[in-house]
This record gives C-alpha cells, structure tokens and sequence, in this order.
C-alpha cells in the first residue's frame, strides 16, 4: 500500500471522532538522547525501588521494544480535563487531584481505538494497532514532545498553549506507513515555554521537584497518596485534606490561568471532586467497589487510601471522627495503627489519650510505638 500523509490521517479523525482537543502521527521514533534525564532519576534513587523500574527497561520502552516488530507510526492524541466543576468548601470532603475526577485515560483510550477503527474504514485497509494511554511501556511524554502538541515543564508534566497542563496524553501505535517528511531522534526535555518561572518549585509542598524536570518520586504526594507508605510527620503536617492525588504544581503554573473549561463532563470511572473522610473511613468493600471499580483509585490497594483519609481527619484535628478512628488503632495493619496514633494524637482528646496509653502496653511493634510515644 502506498504510504499515507500525516494530515489525512488527521482529517479522518478529525472528522469522525468527536472530542479530541489535539492529535497528529508521528513516526516510531530513534532513541536519541530523550531517556537520559529518566535514567538519572534512577541512578540518584528518585524513583521508589517498588516501581522495579530499571535502566533497561527504560531503554526498553524507549525503544518500542514492545511493538517495534510492527509499529510503523504513533498516533498521538490529547484531551482536556478542565471543566468548569469546583471543590466543595467543605474541609471533610477528602480532596481527589482533578485528573482523577474521571478516568480520562481509559475515556481516551476508547477514543483512539475508534480512531484507528475509522481509518481503517476509510482507507479500506485492515491496521494493526494497540491504544494506550498512561502506559509505562512507550516514552509517552517524549512522543508529544516531538509532536510539538506539547513541550515539558519544570514540574515534568506536559504544557499546552490551549489546554494549559489540564490534560491527557493517549497513543495508538499502528503498522501504517506514513510519509514523513523527516525522521529526527526524540529529543530531551528543554523547559523552555517556562522561562525563568520557577513557581512550581516554590509551590511543591515536600520540595519534591528537586531541580527542573527532576521529581524525586518518593518526596512527591501523589506517589505517597497512591502507596501504603509511612510518611514522615513533617509531610502530614503539610497533608490538608487529601484523599487522592497532589496536583499543586499543576495548579500554580501560569499555563492553567484563563482556560476554557472545554472538557466533556463525561461518565467513564466518575467519582467526583473528592469523598467524605468519615464515609471513608466507614465504607465496606462493596460500596467501594462500586464507587472506584472504573478509577484509578480504585487500582490502589484500599488501605493506601484509608491511610490519605486518616491523615486528612489528623491534620484537620477534626474531633467528631475520633469515635471512627479509635477502631483503627487495633487494625491488622501496622502502617495504618501508625497512622490512626498520630491522628487521635493530633486530635488531643482525653479519650484519645486513654486509648493511646493502652494501645501502647499492647503494642508489639516498635514503629507504632514510636507513633503513640509523642501524646503519651
Ligand atoms: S504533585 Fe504535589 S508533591 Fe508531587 S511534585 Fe507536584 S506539588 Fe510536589
Ligand atoms: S509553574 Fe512555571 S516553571 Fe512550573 S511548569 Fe508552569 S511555567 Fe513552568
């Protein structure tokens, strides 16, 4: 078959598929230089040993190792998530990182395989392809790099003059041959749309972004709220009250002022701009199920999330939830004992405090201990 250009491959789409802020092909792309920055997050110890994420498997995914038997061309594509839904005022509503609000990645996904399904149509050929969206195995934000629908900020997250930083990124890899003006290596980020801004730095409350475009993932709240970790007071301190997910950095950069709130309020893994922090913390494995089974919280193991919601009720010092939280104290979990000690702590009641002395006679483990030890 006679290669295709790249516009009419976005003409077809552009005309059959309905919400899809920006897209374009690119090809399968040399390595180049891109994974250096990656491989040095590794090589400092940014990236939490849980993640089994190595040097090779980033040259790996670099490399399309995958799907390069096949993949010919990436269709790259991109939607918003910004509409015009507000937080509540109300502090007890544990706090879900606007990304999170729905499952955009999956919303995307099914986007791109109706995409590829109608080229398919159109050009009367049969295609190959795999749709992806937020997948480790592709060097994804690189891709759009080299789209130019989006270049890196500081905070490493993908920047866009029409959707600020308040979007998705989505790939169909494909085996159709594509004519390409020219086939350059992926290049490493610049940060140059930032100039000399510097405001998501200052912003990350665990000074996470260590310099520009380098997280150290373990510092960063959103690692810690998707992971069953102990935190150190310190962060707790600067916790608020997150159920799910950080987005300050996101928040503060100047590309997100002004946007048009052009997202679709669309229903796929919807869960809402937060929940509860007592309804958490009473919630039984049916109704969770059935509130984040289509999310991406609902990926993460569920004491990750009691644990936000137990750090949320700590920092708030909200007294009404202590008769909720003195049941955790005896909870199998020793990361989440941990955590209960130091919010009844926070809270400082005179029940409190009695349950605090008697769960410290029993207490066999010395890191719960350590916790109970302050509000002795
Ligand atoms: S998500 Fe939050 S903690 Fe992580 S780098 Fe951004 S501001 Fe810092
Ligand atoms: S806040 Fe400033 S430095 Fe950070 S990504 Fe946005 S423009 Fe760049």
């Amino acid at each position: 078959m006679k290669k295709i250009k790249p516009d009419i491959i976005k003409d077809i789409i552009g005309s059959n598929i309905e919400g899809i802020d920006a897209v374009t092909v690119v090809p399968v792309i040399p390595l180049g230089d891109a994974a250096r920055k990656v491989i040095e997050s590794i090589e400092k110890g940014f990236v939490p040993e849980s993640y089994h994420w190595t040097r090779e498997k980033t040259e790996h995914a670099y490399r399309y190792k995958n799907y390069s038997a096949w993949a010919r061309s990436v269709i790259v594509a991109a939607i918003s998530y910004y509409t015009d839904e507000k937080y509540p005022k109300d502090q007890l509503t544990g706090r879900i990182a606007r990304f999170t609000w729905r499952n955009n990645y999956r919303y995307l996904s099914l986007k791109l395989e109706k995409a590829v399904k109608a080229l398919g149509k159109t050009l009367g050929v049969k295609i190959k392809s795999k749709s992806l969206s937020n997948y480790t195995s592709l060097p994804e934000k690189a891709l759009f790099n080299y789209s130019g629908i989006a270049r890196f900020g500081k905070n490493s997250v993908l920047l866009n003059r029409d959707m600020g930083s308040y979007f998705v990124i989505g790939e169909a890899l494909t085996d159709l041959e594509v004519e390409f003006d020219r086939i350059d290596p992926l290049k490493p980020p610049d940060f140059s749309p930032c100039g000399e801004c510097e405001r998501c730095l200052r912003a990350c409350p665990t000074g996470a972004i260590v310099q520009a475009g380098e997280i150290d993932i373990k510092r960063c709240f959103q690692y810690i709220s998707e992971n069953l970790i102990l935190m150190p007071v310190s962060y707790r301190e600067k916790w608020g009250n997150r159920l799910y997910g950080c987005s300050e950095c996101i928040d503060v950069c100047p590309f997100n002022r002004n946007l048009d709130p052009r997202a679709p309020k669309h229903n796929t893994g919807y869960v809402g701009q937060g929940v509860n922090l007592i309804e958490i913390l009473k919630m039984g494995a049916e109704q969770w199920e059935r509130l984040f089974h289509e999310n991406q919280v609902g990926i993460r193991d569920k004491n990750a999330i009691l644990k936000n919601a137990i750090t949320s009720l700590g920092y708030l010092g909200y007294r009404k939830s202590l008769k909720y939280l003195l049941s955790f104290l005896e909870h199998e979990n020793k990361i989440i004992r941990a955590y209960t000690a130091w919010a009844i702590g926070k809270i400082n009641t005179k029940t409190g405090k009695k349950r605090l002395i008697s769960r410290y006679k029993d207490e066999t483990v010395d890191s719960v201990r350590t916790e109970i030890e302050p509000f002795l």
